[in-house]
């Protein structure tokens, strides 16, 4: 109906207008075939090789000797020690650059890095990449200010975690459906957040989360539309609330939670 139309138009109006990197896969939809995409396939330089070699090398050593993932699936936990391990190498911090005291590595060097914790445990693979893929690291880099990179990004090189909140119980596949929203006060200075968050990867650990959250419409070619603002939200924030962790059949020590706020 008309609400399935709208969610529609929102996603199709959410796409990218240029796609300056156009995705091999994506075309297949469309039944184009770039096989420029894929072939020759792009080589890492030797000179960004030897620094993802360095680190790997450090990391697959501290993972030998102190991740035991038989244990984190048995017990569903981390060892706080090991993320502390994990900190102090960097891994926290794998794709912010050195100017805000992270390892600087560059994207492919981060999935070697991945491949690696991935071929240990997937429970530390999904934290580590919904902390710096979707939670507040990456976005920041691309849309934040940079009095909000001076205040967060060296945080994460001390061990600071944090997560994406989108999903809500009754939004998924459709975010246009979500309810959490973020009002302006009267002088127009806050926003404050009301809602409940499901389904949070990182949720009960982090420290600071993106939010996702419905704010004031606007006119977009001679229409009202939904509009909808990722917020940085500190954890220890009044209001917030982890209500629950969400257990998993297969990632065991996800620590991946629901998350309420009340006038945050
Ligand atoms: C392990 C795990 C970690 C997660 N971590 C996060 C996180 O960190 N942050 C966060 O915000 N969310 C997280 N999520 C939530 C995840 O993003 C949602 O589960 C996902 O968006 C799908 O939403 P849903 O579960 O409500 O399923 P639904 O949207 O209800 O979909 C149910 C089924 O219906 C199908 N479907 C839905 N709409 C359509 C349609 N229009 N046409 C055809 N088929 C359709 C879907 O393909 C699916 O098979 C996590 C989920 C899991 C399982």
């Amino acid at each position: 109906g008309k609400e399935a139309r709208a969610s529609l138009e929102f996603a199709e109006d959410s796409r990218e207008t240029e796609w300056v990197h156009p995705s091999f896969a994506a075309l297949l939809y469309q039944g184009k075939v770039k096989w420029d995409l894929m072939h020759p396939f792009p080589r890492q330089s030797d000179e960004d090789k030897k620094i993802g070699d360095a680190f790997l090398e450090k990391l697959e050593a501290y993972l030998e000797a102190n991740y035991d993932a038989d244990e984190v699936d048995r017990t569903g936990e981390i060892p706080d020690s090991v993320l502390k391990g994990l900190a102090d190498l960097g891994c926290f911090a794998m794709k912010i650059p050195t100017k805000y005291n992270g390892l600087g590595l560059s994207q492919v060097n981060y999935n070697r890095a991945l491949y690696l914790t991935g071929s240990y445990c997937g429970n530390l693979t999904a934290l580590l990449s919904a902390h710096q893929s979707i939670g507040v690291p990456q976005p920041l880099l691309m849309f934040g200010t940079d009095e909000q990179k001076e205040k967060f990004l060296p945080r994460f090189r001390d061990g600071a975690i944090s997560a994406f909140a989108l999903t809500e119980a009754n939004a998924g596949s459709d975010p246009r459906a979500m309810t959490t929203a973020a009002t302006p006060t009267e002088d127009g200075s806050h926003y404050i957040i009301n809602g409940e968050k499901l389904w949070c990867t990182n949720g009960t650990k982090a420290n600071v989360i993106v939010v996702m959250a419905v704010t004031p419409p606007k006119i977009v070619r001679g229409k009202e539309r939904k509009q909808i603002t990722a917020f940085l939200v500190e954890m220890d924030t009044p209001g917030v609330e982890v209500l629950h962790r969400c257990r998993f059949m297969g990632l065991k020590a996800l620590y991946n939670g629901v998350i309420r706020f009340t006038d945050v």
